[in-house]
């Protein structure tokens, strides 16, 4: 402390460094959010966030609630054409997380069911985005009536309010008795052990994050008569987000921004979020 917090970053090149190759001064550009050291067993090998430097950047360092901000020149990347410099910002490190769980850890496949929890958050509007480019259903949660429509309109098959409905019975009732083949959580101890309750034979959990807590119980027995996986995972690689980068050339995938606030509104902002009223990201626009 002081910390400057900020791991979504997008703007204009201002200043390069002697070593940085093909970018120029003015180009607009997002910022790839982990930092890596580039040359380990785990980074060659496109898996760069178990690189033993790994960083993220408005977590572990600086970040980007900035009028100015320097990070290395590979973490740059051009804006995508058609999109703002709001909705650029709003992609990184949100659709990278969710790439990385769905398809690098949790492997979804055409026709499997897939829960979302809180699919209001940065990372569930990602989330439902991805579990439908990729051919699955998709049940998601939300905290409030408001959120439900706009989590259809982002492709949500079945919408379930988790504050109000019981999420594990009516996963089961929207399955036939099913349930589903992935749960995407990053919520932690109040879902954990609804979303066991949810999940079909050799069903996957896949955890990103803990915002309830990170202690919950597993009934070992429950796991391994239901050859149920437990899937921990955790940013993603530079080539990831290349990948899903492409998806917003053609509109498969859409930033989805909730709110703009002025960056010296950064504590109203940071309000909105913790009282859980947004849907998708909150851009600070310096
Ligand atoms: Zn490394």
């Amino acid at each position: 402390m002081p910390h400057i917090s900020g791991s979504d970053i997008a703007g204009e090149v201002a200043q390069l460094g002697k070593l940085v190759d093909g970018h120029s001064v003015g180009e607009k550009v997002l910022v790839s959010p982990g930092l890596r050291c580039g040359t380990c067993e785990y980074c060659t090998t496109g898996r760069d966030s178990l690189c033993e430097s790994y960083k993220i950047i408005g977590y572990e360092t600086q970040g980007g609630y900035a009028e100015y901000v320097a990070v290395p020149g590979e973490n740059l990347i051009p804006i995508p054409n058609k999109l703002s410099m709001e909705e650029a910002s709003s992609i990184p490190l949100v659709f990278l997380t969710a790439w990385h769980m769905l398809v690098t850890r949790a492997r979804l496949v055409p026709g499997e069911t897939v829960l979302v929890w809180a699919g209001g958050s940065g990372v569930g509007s990602a989330a439902i985005q991805i579990a439908k480019l990729l051919g699955a259903r998709v049940i998601v949660t939300v905290g409030s009536d408001g959120k439900i429509e706009k989590a259809r309109e982002l492709g949500a098959d079945f919408v379930i309010n988790h504050h109000t409905q019981d999420v594990p019975g009516d996963v089961k009732r929207l399955t036939d008795g099913k349930k589903v083949d992935v749960v995407f959580d990053h919520v932690g101890e109040a879902t954990w052990e609804k979303s066991m309750r949810s999940m079909a034979p050799a069903g996957r959990l896949v955890n990103c994050g803990v915002t309830t807590g990170g202690k919950a119980e597993v009934d070992i027995r429950y796991v391994f008569v239901r050859q149920f996986s437990l899937l921990g995972s955790y940013m993603g690689g530079m080539g990831e987000l290349l990948q899903v980068l492409k998806f917003f050339e053609d509109g498969r995938l859409r930033p989805v921004v909730d709110s703009v606030f002025p960056l010296k509104d950064a504590a109203k902002a940071q309000e909105r979020m913790e009282k859980s009223q947004h849907f998708g990201k909150i851009v600070l626009r310096v």
